[in-house]
């Protein structure tokens, strides 16, 4: 596919082209997808193409994929993973055994269950630390000396959204790398790498597909030589989490739509977050756009155009009501996962219990695409016996 870009294009436009161009063999709008595992050499034991030996690390699809999310999140290099959690241990596993991480806490739970995990069979001293204050956590990371910065922004459940540049500046003084999950924001919302990151996250399982029917996740760094990117090149190639062509198709597909998708989301999220903020059976809404969110003032300093499509919500009164809520939801769907084009509901402490904090009257929810009038009923109307209690 030849590159359609010339100059400077708005990332709508560029997604809309799904990074690529116009097949000049066949005039495809469309790239193929490639189901081939292995590509044939000629009789003198030459490869037919150079970029295609086996189909582990040589597949155009995901290749025009990392280019255009690389292009998106203004980074150097781009890998697509198999999940977003695979993406996830790639860049952890770029610390060795006697070294030591400092992660957010409050974060997706299957990241904080798996890095404990994962820490403790590997002799590395863990570290988590609340994010939301930048002064402490600069302290804690100035203290412990970390090889790695882990946060997560705007984070799941709670939605903080950390000062990514005050952070990496402490972590580079001390030596550290920053990762960050930024799986809520999208690369349209937020590009950590140029607020100092190093490593970007996404699981694109989310929103950047969109449509709640692939596994996917991405890495991308600002510093394609460095010795990290070179482990989670390597890690990804040899450890064999790559993305199949099929599911890679259909991410080209999501991708297409994603700033469209992003706009509606976004609006429908602030409308309902002003909405229930007002709601008497609602005790707090945590969406970092509204001002009274303990993380607004970064929030709005580091997010572009928009807060996102995640909110969590604290219903009056416990796990009963929070859960009747959920139950009577008829429009919103109860399921796990966020970024969707349909709206769920998620009641989090069910998921995680007591091993992070999580408060059992809190819903989580991820906002989709229907009418936002629609979405507003389903949960006044879910609402409602509690205010008439
Ligand atoms: N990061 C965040 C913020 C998530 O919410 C999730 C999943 O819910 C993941 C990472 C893991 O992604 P995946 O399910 O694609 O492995």
């Amino acid at each position: 596919m030849s590159d359609n870009s010339s100059g400077k294009l708005a990332p709508a436009s560029i997604l809309a082209h799904g990074g690529g161009g116009i097949d000049p063999a066949t005039g495809a709008v469309v790239p193929p997808i490639h189901t081939a595992t292995t590509f044939a050499r000629d009789t003198d034991y030459r490869l037919t193409s150079a970029a295609h030996i086996y189909s582990r690390d040589d597949n155009d699809l995901a290749r025009q994929i990392e280019s255009l999310i690389a292009r998106l999140e203004n980074g150097t290099d781009t890998r697509l993973f198999s999940s977003g959690m695979a993406a996830i241990a790639a860049t952890i596993r770029t610390v060795r055994p006697g070294g030591t991480i400092l992660a957010q806490s409050g974060i997706y739970w299957g990241t904080t269950s798996w890095l404990r995990k994962h820490c403790a069979h590997s002799g590395i001293a863990l570290i988590e630390a609340e994010a939301s204050d930048t002064e402490r956590f600069r302290e804690t990371l100035r203290e412990s000396g970390p090889d790695l910065v882990f946060l997560e922004a705007p984070s799941n459940p709670w939605l903080a959204v950390a000062d990514i540049a005050a952070i990496s500046e402490a972590a580079h003084q001390s030596g550290a790398l920053v990762a960050v999950d930024a799986t809520a924001a999208t690369p349209l919302l937020m590009k950590p790498l140029d607020l100092g990151a190093d490593i970007v996250l996404h699981s694109a399982t989310k929103a950047m597909n969109g449509h709640s029917d692939v596994l996917a996740g991405v890495a991308t760094c600002r510093d394609a030589d460095s010795d990290a990117w070179r482990f989670i090149r390597e890690e990804r190639h040899d450890a064999g989490a790559v993305l199949a062509p099929f599911e890679a198709y259909l991410l080209l597909r999501g991708l297409r739509t994603l700033s469209l998708r992003m706009e509606r989301m976004c609006a429908s999220a602030q409308t309902l977050a002003e909405r229930l903020a007002a709601h008497p059976a609602v005790e707090t809404v945590l969406y970092p756009s509204l001002r009274g969110h303990p993380t607004h003032a970064a929030a709005k300093a580091q997010m572009l155009g928009g807060y996102g499509y995640l909110m969590s919500i604290l219903v009056r009164g416990g796990a009963e009501e929070a859960l009747g809520v959920a139950g009577r939801l008829q429009l919103i769907k109860r399921a796990t996962s966020l970024g969707g084009v349909e709206s769920l509901v998620e009641h989090r402490h069910t998921i995680e219990g007591d091993a992070t904090g999580v408060p059992v009257n809190l819903l989580r929810i991820s906002i989709g695409i229907e009418d936002v009038d629609d979405l507003a009923a389903d949960l006044e109307a879910a609402l409602a016996p509690l205010t008439s209690a």
